[in-house]
């Protein structure tokens, strides 16, 4: 157990404010891990005025210079991705593989995008007789969740410090460990003080004095609905620009034609990946009612196989949401093809990967976002039916289309109200703008369209 003090504060560790400890737990066991301070108000107010103080300097920094620093940055993240992957995986219970691949390879590959985008965005350009330059918003207060711990930090400081903006990050209080690595990534990548600047501690606390604080110009939020809406709240009622990256219910739309079992397959993958803590899972699976039986048991099939290698949910809290909707899932009346409400282990916030058959649209299960290894497979009759069920939800993150041809399958994704829509099993892909439509956030992440919004325009006429 070691227990951290201090907090990243204008270039160095500073003693928190209060005696205030948040106790980290590694899920797999259930043992505490560590213990981080829990930030005030007193904390977030220095922190966000050493990211006031810093970004005059910061934003008048060349393109170049801040270019080079993410580069640094990039090049120290490389070097301690074995210390990344193994504090996610001590903190957020995710499999060493993937820790290394995505949770450690991909706030590379982001902060490698943005060295790059520092370097060549045009910051300023002509139109008509207007010269129109591209500024930094001011200091941002980033608000992060767990489940991508340290993909979350970067897809928000990475195109903040590109822009010229400074940053104060209050990550979430179940995945501190990896933000603090991350801070000492900053210092040893020779970021000016007061660039970067972490304060950890409670949402309530120190995420809504973040939010709350004058001297924040644009919150950027990831997390929940329900929090973001509170968010929003404060930050339109102190005329402040926000970011909310929100919750997901996507589909994942598999058309008569479509190469069935590798649309099954990958999509069962998809929603298992990270024990299904991923906002843009394709958690509802829409067969056409000709293939349904044979999807769902191909489906059951998959997730039998994930059993063994399937890592705990981040949290006690998080398991017992995730059951409860298992348990809701079978009170309305649809049918367990794979996993349940059981804990596959003695130990650990494990939940068996789960795979429900014969949901209905309406059904809890189909409506709300459960954050845990559970798919819906649900039935449709022709396309409308499909594009229907697809769009009947608040959320719109993201969704995949599987049809015989890349025309067909393009043609279903243009009607569907989302974000984004991998077609017959597309890549990820760092520079593509990520974000919601409808209750799924305002704004987007990643790329060129994830600067942006670190940046507000000034025209001179001429
Ligand atoms: P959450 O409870 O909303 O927490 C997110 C962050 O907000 C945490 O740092 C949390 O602090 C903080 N927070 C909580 N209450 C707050 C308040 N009153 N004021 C200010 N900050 C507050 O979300 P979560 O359960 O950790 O994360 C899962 C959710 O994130 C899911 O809904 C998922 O879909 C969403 N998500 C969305 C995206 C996207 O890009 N659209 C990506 C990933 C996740 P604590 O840690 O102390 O609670
Ligand atoms: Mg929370």
């Amino acid at each position: 157990m070691k227990a951290h003090d201090g907090m990243y504060i204008d270039g160095a560790w500073r003693p928190a404010a209060g005696p205030g400890v948040i106790e980290v737990v590694n899920p797999a066991d259930e043992q505490v891990i560590a213990t981080v301070p829990a930030g005030t108000v007193e904390d977030v107010d220095v922190a966000v005025r050493a990211a006031r103080a810093a970004l005059p300097g910061w934003a008048a920094t060349p393109p170049a210079e801040r270019a080079a620093r993410l580069a640094a940055l990039r090049d120290v993240l490389v070097a301690r991705q074995d210390e990344i992957a193994e504090t996610v995986t001590a903190e957020l219970g995710s499999p060493p593989k993937l820790s290394q691949t995505v949770h450690a390879g991909v706030p590379i590959a982001v902060t490698g995008s943005y060295a790059e985008l520092a370097a060549t965005y045009a910051f300023e350009e002509r139109t008509g007789n207007s010269t129109v330059l591209h500024e930094p918003v001011g200091v941002v207060g980033a608000i992060t969740p767990w489940n991508y711990p340290l993909h979350q930090i970067v897809a928000k400081t990475a195109p903040a410090l590109a822009a010229g903006c400074t940053v104060v990050v209050k990550p979430a209080e179940d995945t501190p460990l990896v933000a603090r690595l991350f801070a000492e990534a900053v210092h040893e990548a020779g970021i000016p003080a007061g660039v970067f600047n972490l304060v950890t501690g409670l949402g309530p606390v120190a995420g809504q004095a973040l939010a709350e604080h004058p001297g924040v110009d644009l919150v950027s939020f990831t997390g929940s609905t329900a929090v973001g809406r509170r968010i929003g709240a404060i930050a339109s009622g102190m005329v402040k620009k926000v970011a909310l990256e929100l919750g997901g219910k996507s589909a994942n739309v598999i058309l008569p034609g479509a190469d069935l079992a590798r649309a099954v397959n990958v999509g069962v993958a998809n929603v298992m990946s990270n024990s299904g803590q991923t906002c843009s899972a394709w958690t509802r699976m829409l067969v056409h009612h000709d293939q349904y039986d044979e999807a769902v048991e191909l489906a059951a099939a998959a997730a039998a196989k994930y059993g063994d290698r399937i890592g705990p949910l981040v949290s006690a809290t998080q398991r017992d949401r995730v059951r409860g909707y298992i348990a809701k899932g079978v009170a309305e009346g649809a049918r367990l093809a794979a996993g349940g409400p059981d804990s596959p282990h003695e130990r650990g916030y494990y939940v068996s990967p789960t795979v429900f058959a014969d949901v209905t649209p309406g059904m809890t299960i189909a409506q709300e976002e459960i954050f845990g290894p559970v798919l819906s497979v649900l039935r449709y009759t022709d396309e409308e039916d499909a594009l229907r069920i697809a769009n009947g939800t608040v959320y719109g993150l993201a969704g995949a289309v599987w049809a015989a041809d890349e025309t067909e399958a393009v043609a279903f994704a243009r009607r569907m109200e989302t974000g984004q829509v991998d077609i017959n099993g597309g890549r990820f892909n760092p520079l593509a703008p990520f974000g919601g439509y409808k209750q799924s956030g305002v704004g987007r992440e990643l790329g060129a369209h994830g600067l942006a919004e670190y940046l507000q325009t000034k025209s001179f006429q001429f």
